[in-house]
């Protein structure tokens, strides 16, 4: 028998791993790009036709390549980006496996243009199926330009595997768009059958962000900055009411390399839960940067998959990042309270004689952030007094608070059911509230403001450590299995900053001595041991994880529920509070709390 083992000569083997590296034109679009990046280039132009099928050139300003190097590039294994094992563990270029070059030589004609500085003129190549059919020196400006002409030539079969030229078109100006925004210092155009499509000048990451996606974008991001020693994170997020219903804008770059990253992803998700509608997708643009050590470098040129070391760490520190920059900002919603001139919507003769309808002075610290750890100095103080306990009503104090309106309340006390009253605020089948704003009509679902308040109430309490306490007259007893016991000494300190006191008797047995005060009235044993389960259920180790379902899980308790009968000072003390909070739109749970019916838009004024 013969030997049957044959070596493939280098074009098949080339043709064989392009399959593999060179999905698309925007495969080639990508590789072409990291190259202009690594070559240090500041100006980087992409030209494309036909969605990439009969052209694609890229034009840099970068280092350039001299006879040899010219020649050398299309070898595959050809790279001047590493030489030693040991330099994969520090990869700072966006290529080193050098197969790049050699796979699109491989399946199109290219045509290479280069000069360094240093030479006086440049070197022509043109290489058609990894044969080299010309070379020739050419006068040029320093920089390199690859053009990529008929791509998949030799492979008539990938060429009909092609999408339209629409669906092509997009995937290259999603690599564009990832290739370009995490370089915002480097100048980027693209140009498409002779239409510029994108002009990308030098600038920050935010002007880059405007850039690509449009000028709005100016005031609907914020930004997130976190430096620790193994991992830095910066970039912006989008804030919460401009969430969108479709996924995209979710941009996620290791040491400025795009990835894709579903856990990483949660943690994002995650910050933003109790803030954006169950069907919208939160936006993003951040950098994490790590040591190249620190993660697996073995990155396939199509793959977007990245392995951390330390993926937990990274994850804690983004979740932590993302919540401060939501923290630190005022996040409510932009409806205008003020007068309403020309719009009289009728609620009777009484709500038009009296006073018109103001924005309530309720001071805002828009520095401040729920997730310090120092107690604020600048302490948030609603001007109203704290929500009544619905479990109290009616409650008299109101009568002394708000001496003149008096009269009204107890209009609205003997005589509100389901039918207009001579009010601002209107209940509806004692669920809804009825009120108006300068835009229109608010209906806001009273069980999911209140919900909405003491989350935000509650959250602050545990960063500032200022819970209000009610002491118990009859301390009560909560007796505990083994498990739940270790369970609650875990959760004590937070229980302590939420205002409850409590006293371990024995291994098993705590001593309430103590309740917030927002828990007047309500059954301590039930609650402590509804916190609890949810404990259970949501058991994390992360901290501020912790603090949110704590808050949760107590806001659910405690709010107003539906079907509660709330006096007109009510209404308007829950509504001025719930436009007080950070965010006013959507309850912990994601459901939306009110909406707003514009009146003009509506009856076509
Ligand atoms: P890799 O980027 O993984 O090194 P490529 O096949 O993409 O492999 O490129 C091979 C080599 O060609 C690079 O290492 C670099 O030295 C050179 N090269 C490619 N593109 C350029 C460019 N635009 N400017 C200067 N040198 C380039
Ligand atoms: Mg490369």
């Amino acid at each position: 028998m013969l030997d049957v083992i044959k070596l493939l000569p280098d074009s098949v083997a080339n043709q064989i791993a392009a399959g593999e590296v060179i999905q698309r034109p925007a495969s080639a679009v990508k590789e072409l790009m990291e190259n202009a990046l690594d070559a240090g280039a500041t100006q980087i132009d992409l030209v494309v036709k036909d969605a990439g099928k009969s052209l694609i050139m890229v034009v840099d300003n970068g280092c350039g390549m001299s006879e040899t190097d010219a020649r050398l590039c299309f070898e595959r294994h050809a790279t001047s980006k590493i030489s030693r094992a040991e330099d994969l563990f520090a990869i700072r270029t966006m290529g080193f496996r050098g197969e790049a070059l050699a796979s699109i030589a491989a399946i199109a004609q290219v045509e290479l243009k280069t000069r360094r500085k240093e030479d006086e003129v440049g070197t022509k190549i043109i290489n058609e199926g990894s044969v080299v059919k010309e070379q020739s020196l050419i006068p040029m400006l320093a920089g390199t330009t690859f053009s990529v002409k008929n791509l998949f030539f030799n492979v008539p079969a990938r060429r009909n595997f092609l999408k339209s030229p629409q669906a092509e078109m997009r995937h290259i100006v999603e690599e564009f768009t990832r290739v370009t925004l995490m370089n915002p210092e480097i100048s980027f155009t693209l140009t498409a059958d002779g239409k510029e499509l994108y002009h990308l000048y030098s600038g920050n990451l935010k002007q880059r962000i405007m850039g690509l996606f449009g000028n709005s974008y100016e005031s609907k991001l914020l930004p997130v900055n976190q430096d620790s020693e193994k991992v830095r994170i910066h970039g912006y997020i989008v804030k919460a009411e401009h969430a969108r219903k479709t996924r995209g804008e979710q941009y996620f770059f290791v040491n400025k390399r795009f990835i894709k990253h579903a856990y990483l992803h949660h943690a994002i998700e995650n910050a933003f839960m109790e803030m954006i509608p169950k069907d919208s997708f939160p936006g993003y643009f951040i950098n994490i940067e790590v040591d190249p050590a620190d993660i697996d470098i073995n990155i396939h040129p199509t793959k977007t998959e990245v392995n951390f070391l330390d993926v937990k760490l990274v994850y804690a520190i983004l979740h932590a990042a993302v919540r401060k920059a939501i923290g630190q900002h005022n996040l409510s919603p932009t409806i205008d309270f003020t007068e309403t001139p020309n719009l009289n919507i009728d609620f009777g003769e009484v709500a038009k004689a009296s006073r018109p309808l103001v924005m309530p002075d309720v001071p805002i610290d828009a520095n401040y952030n729920p997730f310090r750890q120092t107690p604020s100095n600048q302490e948030f103080k609603p001007k109203w007094n704290e929500f009544p306990q619905h479990r109290d009503r009616p409650s008299g104090d109101w009568r002394q608070l708000y001496g003149e309106r008096t009269d009204i309340n107890k209009g609205a006390e003997t005589e509100m059911e389901e039918t207009p009253t001579n009010s601002q605020y209107l209940q509806v089948n004692q669920s809804y509230i009825v009120t108006t704003v300068k835009s229109g009509i608010l209906l806001i679902d009273q069980h999911l403001a209140h919900i909405r308040v003491l989350f935000e109430k509650f959250l602050k309490q545990l960063e500032n450590h200022n819970g209000i306490s009610q002491q118990e007259l009859f301390p009560q007893a909560l007796s505990l299995n083994m498990n739940d016991a270790s369970l609650l000494k875990e959760l004590l300190p937070e229980l302590e900053n939420l205002g409850f006191v409590m006293e371990q008797a024995n291994p098993t047995t705590f001593m309430i001595n103590g309740t917030p005060a927002d828990a007047t009235g309500c059954d301590a044993v039930q609650l402590l041991e509804k916190i609890l389960d949810n404990y259970k259920i949501n058991r994390t180790d992360l901290q501020l994880d912790r603090k949110l379902n704590l808050a949760k899980t107590l806001a659910a308790q405690l709010s107003i529920k539906a079907q509660t009968r709330l006096t007109e000072a009510e209404m308007q003390n829950l509504v001025d509070q719930l436009f007080a909070c950070n965010v006013a739109e959507v309850a912990p749970n994601g459901k939306k709390i009110y909406v707003l019916l514009n009146v003009e838009e509506f009856f076509e004024k």
